[in-house]
């Protein structure tokens, strides 16, 4: 299959509402040109260096999410371009995006639903207090909360990770923060993901076929 055959066999399983982060994480950028063509606009990148090199080279109406982890000294490399940050864990990259980003910042808080020592991400127990303080932050605005739940050999067994964070988000609303947006569900797991009423899905393998290193 290629690349707008696999795109369009996602596409047709979201509905309405749900959009469709196409990762790209090392794959080249005649790759992305391809899925661009077939009509995607919301791209995915995991490395502040990849991001930089890439996006001055493809069509400026693309939309970067940047999904990955954020180091402090490559803030630099993705404020230009993010128009979301899935993984933010501190309050001082918001504050250091905001200053180097051309208009406001919009991000979503990593949440480690699952509580593992091998993953980035903010304890749940911790997420009442990032969130009242992010949303001090001036030229921030705090969409939602993003999670990588613990791998399942069966999707479906995801569902109560992805209820979860979901639930988190209800608590945290009822405390007065909007989120409007979770991001939540990848190739193997994203139609699970919608049922939790997930605002992004992030598909990387599903689309552009196996990552390579
Ligand atoms: C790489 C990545 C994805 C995409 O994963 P696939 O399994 O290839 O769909 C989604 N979210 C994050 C945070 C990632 O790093």
């Amino acid at each position: 299959m290629s690349i707008a055959e696999r795109l369009r066999a996602v596409r047709d399983g979201l509905p309405p509402g749900v959009g469709l982060v196409a990762v790209s994480k090392t794959h080249p950028v005649s790759a992305i040109q391809e899925a661009y063509d077939a009509g995607q606009r919301d791209f995915g990148e995991s490395y502040a260096q990849e991001l930089r090199d890439k996006a001055p080279l493809l069509p400026a109406d693309i939309r970067w999410h940047f999904i990955g982890a954020l180091q402090k000294n490559k803030l630099k490399y993705v404020a230009p371009w993010a128009y979301r940050v899935h993984g933010l864990t501190e309050v001082d990259q918001a504050v250091g995006l905001v200053k180097r980003a051309p208009g406001p910042v919009h991000g979503m808080v990593n949440v480690n639903v699952g509580d593992e020592g091998s993953k980035v991400g903010v304890p749940e127990v911790a997420v009442p207090d990032l969130l009242d303080r992010l949303a001090e932050v001036e030229g921030f605005v705090l969409c939602g909360l993003m999670c990588i739940p613990p791998f399942t050999e069966d999707p479906a067994d995801a569902e109560p990770w992805f209820a979860r964070l979901a639930a988190l988000a209800a608590r945290e609303r009822a405390r007065g923060h909007a989120l409007p947006e979770l991001s939540m569900g990848m190739s193997h797991d994203w139609e699970h993901a919608i049922r939790h009423g997930t605002r992004w899905v992030r598909v990387g393998t599903a689309i552009f076929g196996p990552r390579e290193g």
